[in-house]
């Protein structure tokens, strides 16, 4: 039985808790203390994804101090890398962590966006909880490769380098860290967003929806689709990756991009993936909080329909050529459009000859009226827009 084994505080990542029972137990070798935590069984901890180890250390304490659904739960980023995984699989892993075996996830990205391995902390919360507890101790949400703040205080996380296979033969106790002042880094407009989303992926208790994917419609709505016009849109790997590289920069395009293909984007929106990383980048790149993406459907906007739409309300005739090109599209592309939502053709089918000339006078003030007026209209050619409001006019007075 192990005595004085410590009761993990809110939110500590399970290793740190042995890192204190380490300090409690007064050992100098590690080698005594893992004996002693294993009853000598070879068994490795400090992982991004538990094993057999909590199970282990559980059956060597008093029945009733811990459970392990507790432990998984609440002390270890398991619900975070099993947030995707369909029901089944979800199961199958924390039946196998229950009984002490491993979970049979091995492709988990470890590194931090600089390629580093480490472990991170905040140094406001190694202040608070050194108030509070009398002691500092490493949290498990801190310890998501790519979280950059702190959930609670917005501050850059401080990572101390570090290989977790390392961990499972030496105890760091965040004691043992001196801690540094707060980095004043400059934040990137993601930063904050992306913790959040990627907190409420441990934290809260969401699963994919069923039937639908919101990250689908959102990136359609964005405009991430491919420009082809077919009846079901398909998303395009190159603008999202574009955009990624924009939005996160190198190190992390590197890493969760770079290699993305139109495979993997259909795993991703019919919910197959099961690594949380890339759902995550991508929903916070198109401006989606976690309540949307596990929330009910939103209705997908074709952003090409709804440019179609505001030109076709505007009233203006633009010729077929005109009218494409004001939409970013090829001539082609706009009968495929309007086709596909069945809206009749408002603009002018047939190059027709016009060779008549009406020669119109006006003030400054007059032709600023009518320039701006254009303008407000879509800014199409000024000529163009006059003789649509002369020609709707006498088309009118004679109906
Ligand atoms: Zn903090």
């Amino acid at each position: 039985m192990l005595t004085y084994f410590p009761t993990p505080y809110p939110g500590e990542w399970w290793y740190s808790v042995l890192c204190r029972y380490h300090i409690r137990s007064g050992y100098n070798k590690y080698a005594t203390t893992i004996n002693e935590l294993y009853s000598g069984r070879k068994m490795v901890h400090g992982r991004l994804i538990p094993g057999g180890d909590c199970a282990a250390i559980l059956s060597n304490l008093p029945p009733g101090v811990l459970s392990i659904d507790d432990v998984l739960q609440n002390h270890t980023l398991l619900p975070y890398y099993t947030r995707f995984f369909l029901t089944d699989k979800k199961r199958q892993v924390w039946e196998a962590l229950r009984v002490g075996r491993g979970s049979g996830i091995t492709s988990v990205r470890t590194q931090m966006p600089d390629g580093t391995e480490g472990l991170k902390y905040c140094p406001t919360c190694y202040l608070l909880d050194t108030e509070k507890y009398g002691e500092p101790f490493w949290h498990r949400v801190h310890q998501i490769p790519l979280i950059p703040l702190c959930p609670m205080h917005r501050t850059p996380l401080i990572a101390v380098p570090i290989k977790f296979a390392r961990l499972s033969e030496v105890f760091l106790p965040l004691t043992s860290i001196h801690c540094q002042k707060s980095i004043s880094r400059e934040k990137a407009p993601w930063m904050e967003s992306l913790t959040d989303m990627l907190t409420a992926l441990l934290c809260r208790d969401y699963a994919p929806t069923v039937g639908y994917n919101n990250l689908h419609a959102a990136l359609i709505n964005a405009g991430y689709g491919v420009d082809k016009i077919s009846k079901y849109q398909t998303l395009s790997v190159e603008k999202i990756q574009e955009a990624a590289r924009a939005y996160y920069g190198n190190q992390i395009y590197e890493q969760y991009f770079a290699s993305l293909s139109s495979a993997v984007l259909s795993r991703l929106i019919s919910w197959h993936l099961s690594s949380p990383e890339r759902y995550a980048l991508i929903a916070v790149m198109v401006g989606m909080d976690s309540e949307t993406l596990f929330g009910p459907a939103i209705e997908p906007i074709d952003p090409l329909l709804e440019k179609l739409l505001s030109y076709k309300k505007a009233g203006v005739i633009y010729g077929k050529t005109d009218l494409a090109a004001k939409m970013g599209i090829q001539p082609g592309q706009l009968d495929s459009l309007a086709q596909k939502y069945n809206i009749q053709p408002f603009w002018r089918q047939i190059q027709q000859e016009r060779n008549r000339c009406i020669r119109l006078l006006l003030t400054a003030e007059e032709y600023a009226t009518v320039w701006e007026s254009n303008k407000n209209s879509g800014g199409g050619q000024l000529a163009v827009f006059a003789r649509s409001i002369v020609l709707n006019f006498c088309q009118k007075k004679e109906g």
